[in-house]
């Protein structure tokens, strides 16, 4: 059998075939070797060319925020001028709404009389109230105030009656011919002593309807002893609170003590005066203007 396969397989065919077998497989490998020389070089040019796109997406990306940056700048400046602007129109709209108010407000409420001002004999406050009953000392003698103080003073006299403090109106607005009556009275009676108790006429701040003087049932209707009761204990407490001040305190330098005149201000000075512990006489005029727009509020 063995001879019989020599004879159909001579050694020599072995080795061709050995031999091509073995030249088969390099030139396989190489064809692979190739293929995947060609695949790689495909393959790396493939992640150039991404890495190439990516990079101009990345500056693209840059661009755009730095574009996106630029605009909120600008966007920020924007609002920045917007709010200013508008600050400015607040500004504005609030010096016109105080002009507005200090045109309409009168110019002698927060006047300091002296030898140097006082008043036109022929003012008059531009709207008065008649003063109810029911504050008055004497029930029988009418008396009026500036209409836009009216509700600040029933206020102020409800809630010292509240506490338990009745507080009484003797005397209110003054016309210029009743403070000439007034001090001709005194003069008549005290001579020229009479400048110790009423203030001659035309430096009243009576004729300004904002000034009133209190006194009490205990004490009725006289104006001695006011200081003692327990109605000037509690003006003196609470007073400005409702925008009044004592216009001639004890041992002020413009004139006679007079604890139960009290004159109207506006609860922002009223207010200042009573922290600071200041007469409204040692202020100056100027300062005292500046609450002139809001003596209401
Ligand atoms: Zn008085």
């Amino acid at each position: 059998m063995k001879e019989k396969i020599k004879k159909l397989m001579p050694d020599k065919v072995i080795l061709s075939a050995c031999i091509a077998l073995i030249l088969t497989s390099f030139i396989y490998d190489g064809y692979i070797f190739y293929k995947m020389r060609d695949l790689n070089i495909s393959l790396e040019n493939q992640v150039a060319t991404y890495k190439q796109a990516l990079s101009i997406t990345q500056n693209n990306l840059f661009k755009v925020r730095g574009e996106k940056d630029a605009i909120l700048t600008i966007l920020g400046a924007e609002r920045q001028n917007n709010s200013y602007i508008q600050s400015q129109i607040q500004d504005i709209t609030s010096t016109v709404g105080q002009l507005q108010k200090l045109s309409q407000t009168d110019v002698e409420l927060l006047k300091k009389y002296s030898k140097v001002y006082f008043l036109n004999e022929n003012y008059v406050p531009p709207r008065l109230s008649a003063i109810e009953d029911r504050y008055l000392n004497i029930k029988n003698k009418p008396l009026e105030i500036l209409s836009d103080i009216y509700p600040k003073l029933k206020l102020m006299l409800d809630d010292a009656k509240a506490q338990g403090v009745d507080i009484q109106i003797l005397s209110a607005y003054r016309s210029f011919s009743t403070q000439a009556g007034l001090k001709s009275a005194y003069k008549v009676t005290y001579g020229y002593g009479a400048n110790k108790f009423s203030a001659d006429q035309g430096y009243s701040e009576h004729q300004l309807g904002t000034t009133i003087d209190f006194t009490t049932p205990k004490i009725g209707s006289v104006l001695t002893g006011f200081e003692k009761t327990d109605a000037y204990k509690w003006l003196t407490a609470n007073a400005y609170k409702y925008g009044f001040i004592l216009s001639y305190p004890k041992n002020n330098t413009y004139y006679i003590y007079e604890p139960w005149h009290w004159r109207f201000v506006g609860v922002t000075l009223a207010t200042r005066l009573h922290d600071q512990n200041l007469n409204f006489y040692d202020v100056s005029q100027r300062d005292i203007d500046q609450y002139l727009a809001n003596i209401f509020d």
